[in-house]
């Protein structure tokens, strides 16, 4: 024995550990997708060697024919996968199948842990899907020759424990990998020719090189969306989807085109059903395959598609970029460019279509998807198509999962109006409570809820909807209110306060600038409030409360800006102010009440800094009240 030959152990990395541990003593129902794994590797090698060949790379074994040939014997439990790709030297070898670069394990066994889904939704995800095999595998042996010339044929085995043995091989092998799995006594069943071809065909259908088992090729082999859209089943479609996603439902839609001008491409796209981006974990999980001639230059390409459109799967595949064109320089590249940009706008057309032609599929596609696509608004290039396809909900909905679209709105405007109302807070019914809507309730104005934070960023992004703004309501011009008539069935509570009253109403308004002082730029009656006491407005043209919560989130030196205090002159709380400033300008009372209003305005705006005085405040002002109230009610103690 030369001392190459001689095999030495080396342990597995503990996470590997940790992994192969599950995997080797679960009981998983879908154990067949160990095979799905290693065909898909074999893929990946066979690409990576046909890359390599379009280079100009001097390889190995050039003649050899491209092709995975899966061989079994039933007898001795024993299943071969072998592939003329790139293969793997020493180096390789320990690097690729020993550790595990990223942090794939670790992420995987935690989902698995916390997802509860089913191991083979996303064990290909994660980088360990070479080790699913241990799961059906006594004892796995690799056999590999590279593709460069004059690297030494190794052999890796192991039993899935702890450890595993690489040695160099006197033999002379073929390029590629071989691996030969000894199957468990409870897995000999994946050393049957039906089932293997079963096995083959659900999953593995699609794979791009031909795959034989034993003598017989099996696959499919055909690039689908290179075939006319009509000769294509929808049984076909889906079948591609599943293979290209591992989704076990079929897809929500197919976008099926084959563009000739200005530039050629086909692409096949889908959309999921339901999103699968478990809690936004895997966002880097996403892209298009990109195919030139039929031949796959990069998978998940993610500059085909913005990343606001990440939730469509599919590929892409052009006959006017170069083949050997590398994945560094896509970007640079012209026509690559013009694919990409054209790619989006079919994607945007085809939902603009479905949204017109089915609103209720388009309602789940946004319930689904809607969050990732909102992330749009910096799309500029599209933002007509964009803004087209955006989803609110609105004062005219009547609950918080209804959709309205700026479409929608703008068909309901009243007469005159020019501008797009919304409303800001943290949920529907929050929202709903604003003070700043009781006059668009008064007038039957649609205000839009916003609900989501991305709503106000995109609001602000977006500005404009055709010709018309976007404005909050705690932002409005009211002078430009009085264009819209109330609505018929508003009546009014109180009688008009006499002269004399009126004046002693602005001298309460004097009282209440003394009380607030330069908290508030100016105290109003207001002429916006139907069932609250009083609101904060900002004076004409300065922010939103929501924008300046934002912009002091980012810079904290921001200082809040002072606001307008309204106060409803036809609430009987105010009425009944008016009647103890009447009897004492002086009463504390008063005071008590207008800091209370103040405070609970800043609270209901979200801008309170310190609620310890409004605390402290109401709960002796409620004490005070508790006295009256036994008194009325005659309570002894
Ligand atoms: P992934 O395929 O996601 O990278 P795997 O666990 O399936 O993760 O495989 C790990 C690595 O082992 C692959 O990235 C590849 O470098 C190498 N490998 C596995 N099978 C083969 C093969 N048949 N030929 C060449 N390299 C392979
Ligand atoms: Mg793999």
């Amino acid at each position: 024995m030369s001392k190459e030959t001689v095999a030495h152990k080396y342990e597995f990395k503990a996470e590997i550990k940790q992994l192969l541990d599950i995997l080797v003593h679960s009981l998983y129902t879908s154990r067949e997708i160990f095979l799905r794994e290693l065909i898909s590797n074999s893929s990946d090698a066979l690409d990576k060697l046909r890359f390599e060949s379009t280079k100009g790379t001097d390889i190995l074994d050039k003649e050899l024919p491209l092709e995975i040939r899966i061989d079994f014997d039933e007898k001795k439990k024993l299943l071969t996968v072998k592939d003329t790709g790139i293969g793997m030297n020493r180096d390789e070898i320990i690097l690729n199948i020993g550790t595990i670069a990223k942090s794939g394990s670790a992420e995987f066994i935690k989902q698995l842990a916390e997802s509860k889904t089913e191991i083979n939704n996303i064990i290909g995800k994660f980088g360990v899907g070479f080790y699913s095999v241990f799961m059906v595998a006594e004892e796995v042996v690799i056999k590999s020759k590279s593709f460069r010339k004059d690297e030494p044929a190794v052999e890796w085995r192991s039993k899935g424990s702890g450890d595993y043995e690489i040695e160099e091989l006197d033999e002379k092998l073929p390029r590629g990998t071989i691996i030969e799995i000894h199957l468990k006594e409870d897995a000999k069943e994946f050393a049957e020719k039906y089932k293997l071809e079963s096995i083959i065909k659900k999953h593995s259908n699609f794979i791009s090189f031909p795959i034989y088992l034993e003598k017989e090729k099996v696959n499919t082999v055909s690039a689908l969306w290179r075939e006319p859209k009509s000769t294509v089943k929808k049984e076909q479609y889906d079948e591609f989807y599943k293979f290209l996603t591992y989704d076990t439902d079929e897809p929500a839609d197919v976008i099926h085109v084959s563009i000739d001008a200005p530039i050629q491409f086909n692409a096949l796209l889908f959309i999921p059903k339901k999103n699968t981006d478990f809690f936004g974990f895997n966002r880097e999980d996403y892209g298009l395959d990109l195919y030139v001639r039929r031949v796959l230059i990069q998978h998940k390409n993610k500059e085909l598609l913005s990343e606001y459109l990440s939730f469509v799967k599919g590929v892409v595949d052009s006959e006017d970029l170069p083949l050997n064109i590398s994945r560094e320089t896509l970007q640079e590249n012209s026509v690559f460019s013009k694919i990409a940009g054209n790619v989006t706008s079919q994607v945007l057309s085809y939902l603009a279509k479905k949204a017109k032609d089915d609103p209720e599929k388009y309602a789940e596609f946004w319930n689904q998807h809607g969050r990732v696509f909102k992330l749009g608004y910096m799309d500029f290039a599209n933002a007509d198509k964009y803004s087209q396809l955006l989803r609110f909900n609105s004062s005219f909905n009547e609950k918080d999962s209804d959709l309205t679209s700026l479409e929608d709105y703008v068909s309901r405007f009243k007469e005159g109006q020019k501008e797009i109302y919304y409303a800001f807070g943290s949920s529907r019914e929050l929202v709903k409570q604003d003070p700043h809507l009781e006059i668009f309730k008064r007038k039957s104005l649609e205000v839009l809820y916003l609900f989501d934070p991305l709503d106000e960023f995109i609001v602000n992004a977006v500005r404009k909807f055709k010709d018309y703004d976007f404005k909050s309501v705690d932002n409005v011009d009211l002078k430009g209110m009085d264009t819209f008539k109330d609505s018929e069935t508003q009546e009014k509570k109180f009688e008009d306060l006499n002269k004399t009253d009126e004046k002693h109403f602005d001298s309460l308004i004097d009282r209440i600038k003394k009380i607030l002082g330069d908290r508030v730029t100016d105290v109003k009656e207001s002429k916006r409030l139907v069932d609250s006491p009083a609101c904060l407005v900002s004076p004409d043209d300065g922010f939103s409360a929501q924008m300046l919560k934002m912009m002091k989130m980012t810079n904290k030196d921001v200082q809040m800006q002072k606001k307008i205090f309204e106060v409803n002159k036809d609430h009987k709380l105010v009425r009944n102010l008016l009647k103890v400033f009447k009897a004492n300008a002086n009463d504390e009372y008063i005071t008590d009440v207008v800091e209370q209003l103040y405070d609970s305005a800043l609270l209901q705006e979200g801008t309170l800094d310190d609620p310890h005085n409004l605390i402290s405040r109401l709960n002796r002002m409620l004490e005070e009240s508790s006295d009256w109230y036994t008194e009325i009610k005659k309570y002894k103690k």
